[in-house]
Formats: C-alpha cells, structure tokens, sequence
C-alpha cells in the first residue's frame, strides 16, 4: 500500500493521474465518505521519521487497511 506522507505533500496534485484506482484527492476534495482515510493515512506515516520523510520507503500497513481486502 501506498501512503503520501502529509508532511512533505505540498497537495500539488502531480500524483492523482498515477493512480489506477483514482484514489488519491488534493486534500480539499477528498469525499465525505472518504474522509475516515485522511487519519489513516496521518497514523500510518507517523512511522516515519525526519530521515524517512521525503522519500520512498515501505511502512506496516494501518490496521484497518491491513483488514480491507486488497484488488487482485
Ligand atoms: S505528487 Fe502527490 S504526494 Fe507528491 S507533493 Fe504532489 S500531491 Fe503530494
């Protein structure tokens, strides 16, 4: 799974094409039934320190998004 850590994103939007699923919103228009993973997704890059912030590396998964079923 992929995480955009909140820190660094400066909402430029850049990465919202990339994504095969369209899930990835500038922060504004993320939809209210969406709104739950804006935490899920802070709690899950808290993992990150100051030497992980700005670059690509893997973290554990959120619990809730380890529970969710993943696309084949
Ligand atoms: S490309 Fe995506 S993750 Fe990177 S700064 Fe822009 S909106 Fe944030």
């Amino acid at each position: 799974m992929f995480y955009i850590d909140p820190v660094t994103c400066v909402d430029c939007g850049a990465c919202e094409s990339l994504c095969p699923v369209d899930a990835i919103y500038k922060s504004r228009w993320v939809p209210s039934d969406e709104q739950e993973f804006i935490a899920i997704n802070e709690e899950a890059t808290d993992q990150l320190d100051e030497s992980g912030r700005g670059s690509a590396r893997e973290i554990d998964d959120h619990p809730v998004i380890a529970a969710t079923p993943q696309l084949p």
